[in-house]
């Protein structure tokens, strides 16, 4: 059994009791960056062997660990923070482990689009996660798409690219036009923040933007 295990994307209270049972009885954790994810386990008493498993390294090391887990050898995927998969390192592991008809299970936890959909007050019956936006080529072409989408979308972005985004949506989208940026979710500093995007340019513009960062568009 691969399990597919959501670790917290700020307050190490958001880890449910599952998670911290399969981390503590599987004989591997698969970790985006050991050292990060030591510092994780440590906290919660566990000290199960920790490997490497990154965006640099899965496409030759996914063939390999599909073979162990088809051995008999279970094992759990966690990422730097949320849900492996989204945004994240999971997907090719997936993948490989579907196709050759090994079990996967992913336990249902945090990830950061969630909460920032949910929190933002716009319509999340129908939406469209985006998550990074390509830093340069096609871009352009990714946010004209969006920009005609008829529901909600969600990006993920980072703090020093905020302002540059939001003057992007304006672009496309009109200054307008209902969103939201949700920053920090689950930490101290915590700021869920709806207006239209002029209103969130202006927001944003009046001091250093800093930590994690959802972007919700409304349609
Ligand atoms: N796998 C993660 C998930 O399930 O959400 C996403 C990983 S991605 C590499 C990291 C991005 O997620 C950040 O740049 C930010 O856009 C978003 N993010 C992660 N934690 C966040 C938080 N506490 N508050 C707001 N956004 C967060």
């Amino acid at each position: 059994m691969l399990y597919i295990v959501p670790t917290p994307i700020g307050n190490l209270e958001d880890i449910t009791l599952r998670a911290l049972r399969i981390l503590k009885e599987v004989p591997v954790v698969l970790a985006e960056d050991t050292r990060t994810s030591r510092k994780l386990l440590d906290h919660y008493g566990i000290s199960t062997h920790l490997r490497a498993f990154h965006a640099h390294n899965e496409h030759a090391v996914v063939e390999r660990i599909a073979d162990e887990l088809a051995s008999g050898t279970d094992m759990a995927l966690i990422s730097d923070a949320g849900t492996p998969g989204i945004s994240d390192p999971g997907f090719l592991l997936v993948r490989a482990c579907v196709r050759r008809g090994l079990q996967v299970s992913c336990l249902p936890g945090p990830t950061a689009f969630v909460p920032a959909l949910v929190a933002s007050g716009l319509p999340c019956d129908t939406f469209h996660y985006e998550g990074f936006l390509p830093h340069k080529k096609g871009r352009q072409t990714r946010l004209k798409y969006l920009a005609s989408l008829p529901h909600t979308f969600v990006l993920y972005e980072s703090p020093f690219r905020l302002l540059k985004c939001l003057d992007e949506l304006i672009a496309h989208c009109g200054p307008d036009r209902q969103a939201c940026v949700a920053r920090e979710l689950s930490k101290m500093y915590e700021e869920v923040k709806t207006a239209t995007l002029s209103e969130l340019k202006a927001h944003f513009s009046e001091k250093e933007v800093k930590g994690e960062i959802v972007v919700v568009v409304g349609a």
